[in-house]
């Protein structure tokens, strides 16, 4: 059983509460993540900051002629996340990958793999990954786009 509580210096709280995410951040998160959760065994993808507002974590794959295949995974930066926000959404797009990485679910569909792993995480680890996440409960950013915030306030 591996360890159950992360540290998080205040430095990071500050760089996720407070300002938005960056693409360093999250390969960082991944490193970490990678190494507690998945034994190391996913390569580094590319990392990409969104700015959606529906649409938290993503993550995906496209043939390449150099790299074979090269795997992405998005994060917005329009909510003002917790850290264990943070982590749940990426440990998510984790699973996606983890999943089509080992070849059992190449579609990144929500299906009995992606529930049965993210019940053992949770279990595991005291992580609140789910399939879905209500939006309506996550905060955008205050120093959001009004604009965007304008869309969030109409979904919600
Ligand atoms: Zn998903």
């Amino acid at each position: 059983m591996g360890r159950e509580i992360h540290i998080f210096t205040l430095e990071t709280i500050i760089t996720v509460l407070d300002m938005r995410i960056c693409e360093s951040q999250i390969r960082c998160l991944f490193r970490q993540y990678n190494e507690d959760y998945f034994g190391s065994l996913l390569p580094m993808p590319f990392f990409k900051i969104r700015h959606s507002v529906n649409t938290l974590g993503y993550f995906s794959y496209m043939p390449d002629e150099v790299f074979g295949t090269t795997e992405t995974l998005e994060i917005s930066d329009f909510y003002a996340y917790t850290p264990n926000q943070l982590r749940d959404i990426i440990v998510h797009e984790m699973i996606h990958y983890y999943l089509y990485y080992i070849g059992e679910d190449v579609r990144l569909k929500h299906g009995k793999s992606f529930k049965r792993m993210a019940r053992q995480l949770n279990h595991a680890y005291g992580l609140h990954v789910t399939p879905t996440i209500d939006l309506t409960k996550m905060k955008p950013r205050p120093d959001a786009p009004y604009f965007r915030r304008l869309i969030f306030k109409i979904l919600s």
